[in-house]
């Protein structure tokens, strides 16, 4: 079985519509796939709503934002009901949230000197969960910039202007909310933090405290030695194992849809806890 539980349509800031999406897993020979949008589950409910068979298992999925100790951390929320109370409203909240940050970040790029206007903006991100990846594709649109890498480098990436993280719900809140739709919690990437081992063991045991119940043990293309690692650290800290591409658009080479690989021994698959609800 190919698992890939960590996913990305037009609703957020991928590139495919839901039905484009699904056929490239078809393509891509994946068995089970999880749509995770940033903050909102508008396209898996598209996709629901066309009724179209597929030989792909799709789960409902979304991926919050949220902060621990001032670093920005994602948390996926897998198996979750899309229609629940939890999810509907803290999928809004964080919309309001990414609505604020936006107007936040395009005020300090004003400040630093861009031409950028609001309303153009969101018309051009044509999604109700704006994100960075828009307002660097903007810049590029508008040759403010030369290109997404760079506008990340200059305005929006870590300690930059558009950094603004300080909007979006707390982590205890965004567990609760995946917890209470049904769903299982999981942290994204870890690898992405840039933390040290010992500061990525405590993020993990305190989201474990808070009722997190799986990591992502692969995400994308990483090294091997990487999977090692946080497949001992999921073990240690009593959490299932996820995997998954973080698929945004073909032809990015670290993020292959359905190219995630094989866990290790030992890590316990979160999967395998869902068998008795499907
Ligand atoms: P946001 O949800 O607005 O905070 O944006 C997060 C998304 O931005 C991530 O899912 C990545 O797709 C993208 N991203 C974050 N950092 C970078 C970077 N340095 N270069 C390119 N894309 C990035
Ligand atoms: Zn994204
Ligand atoms: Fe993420
Ligand atoms: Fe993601």
């Amino acid at each position: 079985m190919i698992y890939d539980l960590h996913s990305h349509t037009l609703a957020s800031d991928g590139a495919l519509s839901p039905a484009e999406f699904i056929a490239a897993a078809e393509q891509a020979g994946v068995d089970a796939l999880a749509i995770t949008d940033h903050d909102t589950v508008a396209g898996y409910s598209e996709w629901r709503a066309l009724n179209k068979p597929s030989s792909v298992l799709v789960i409902p999925g979304i991926e919050f934002s949220t902060t621990w100790n001032g670093i920005g951390v994602h948390i996926v929320g897998l198996n979750i009901n899309p229609a629940s109370d939890a999810i509907s409203s803290g999928s809004e909240m964080q919309l309001a949230a990414r609505r604020e940050r936006t107007s936040q970040i395009v005020e300090r790029l004003r400040k630093a000197g861009l031409a950028v206007e609001e309303k153009a903006l969101l018309e051009y991100a044509g999604t109700t969960a704006p994100g960075r990846p828009h307002i660097a594709r903007y810049l590029v649109q508008q040759q403010l910039v030369k290109d997404e890498s760079t506008a990340f480098k200059k305005y929006l990436g870590a300690g930059k202007a558009g950094d603004v993280k300080n909007l979006w719900a707390n982590l205890a809140t965004i567990i609760d909310w995946i917890r209470a739709s049904g769903g299982t919690a999981v942290l994204a990437h870890p690898d992405k933090y840039q933390l040290t081992f010992s500061k990525l063991t405590r993020l993990s045991a305190e989201f474990a405290g808070l009722g997190g119940q799986a990591i992502e043990v692969i995400s994308g293309q990483q090294l091997a030695a990487t999977t090692e690692r946080l497949a001992r650290l999921a073990v240690a800290q009593g959490l299932l194992a996820s995997v998954g591409s973080d698929f945004h658009q073909p032809g990015q080479p670290w993020a292959g849809l359905g190219r995630t690989g094989e866990l290790p021994r030992g890590a316990a698959p979160v999967w395998d806890t869902w068998e008795t609800r499907a």
